[in-house]
């Protein structure tokens, strides 16, 4: 059942990408049509070309889902992709996250616990500072705090950029 919710939601992503309001559309027909109801489905739903042969490829049995409880928490989880369409329909590849994610790695390094420490915060801060502004960051936070930035730091910085 979640490879299927996920192949749904892959396609629903990139055949919508960068059309946020289809993709919202195409994200609110995932969950329906799982459960049996295809009012809200478009051409891309086997059931409207065959509705008598239908049978779901990639849910057990082929069967619809059923289960109130089960609909409700799926819907629970659609509903945040909806309103965050406008940031997923992008489609970015996931090689700028992970780049981000070595960033962070970077700064709060897994095999020590910060997550217990409050200097989290600030290391994942910077990381979000060296995501976007470069390295270049602290020579602008050394400024700021009256600190002299250094002309040899800003000579690596800029070769680092
Ligand atoms: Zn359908």
């Amino acid at each position: 059942m979640v490879q299927f919710i996920q192949k749904c939601f892959s396609y629903a992503v990139v055949q919508n990408k960068n059309e946020p309001g289809k993709l919202k559309s195409a994200l609110c027909q995932i969950v329906p049509h799982a459960f049996g109801d295809h009012s809200h489905c478009v051409s891309w739903c086997g059931y409207l070309c065959n509705p008598d042969t239908y049978r779901h490829k990639s849910l057990p049995h082929g069967k619809d889902l059923c289960g109130k409880e089960l609909q409700e928490d799926l819907n629970n989880i659609v509903s945040v992709y909806v309103s965050n369409a406008e940031k997923i329909s992008p489609a970015v590849s996931t090689k700028d996250v992970e780049s981000f994610n070595n960033v962070i790695a970077s700064k709060a390094q897994k095999r020590i616990h910060y997550s217990g420490s409050s200097s989290l915060e600030n290391r994942v801060s910077c990381a979000v500072a060296e995501k976007n502004m470069g390295t270049q960051y602290i020579s602008k936070i050394n400024t700021l705090v009256g600190v002299s930035p250094g002309t040899i730091f800003k000579k690596i910085c800029g070769k680092k950029r």
